[in-house]
């Protein structure tokens, strides 16, 4: 967990551009956007796969997306936005502490 680039962030070992912060989730700019506005709402406790949910965080995650419906609009996004969750290798996952993607601000074109 030490070497976490996401825990350091939500330590504020590590600067970032935060948009929203409460005390289950930080949600802050992607240091490489890849749409005009792009997001990450991450959860504060330090879990890296789905296959890791238990009934909390199952009801954290159920939370997290409640939060990310309501503070769509605040952002930028409220014309729609995509949501992306990558899991392990294929899907490029360098980041092993589970984290959504919010992208939009445009029409995407993929
Ligand atoms: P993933 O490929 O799903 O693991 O996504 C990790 C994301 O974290 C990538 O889009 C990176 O651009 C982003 N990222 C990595 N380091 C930082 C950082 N220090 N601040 C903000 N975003 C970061
Ligand atoms: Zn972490």
């Amino acid at each position: 967990m030490n070497d976490c680039i996401f825990c350091k962030i939500i330590a504020g070992e590590i600067p970032s551009r935060k948009k929203y912060e409460d005390d289950e989730i930080v949600i802050f700019e992607d240091i490489e956007p890849k749409a005009k506005i792009h997001l990450l709402c991450v959860p504060k406790d330090h879990f890296a796969y789905l296959t890791e949910l238990d009934e909390r965080r199952s009801a954290l995650l159920g939370k997290t997306f409640s939060k990310i419906a309501s503070f769509a609009p605040s952002f930028g996004l409220e014309k729609g936005y995509r949501l992306i969750v990558n899991q392990g290798d294929d899907a490029g996952q360098t980041v092993k502490h589970l984290h959504i993607h919010m992208m939009g601000g445009q029409e995407l074109p993929f």
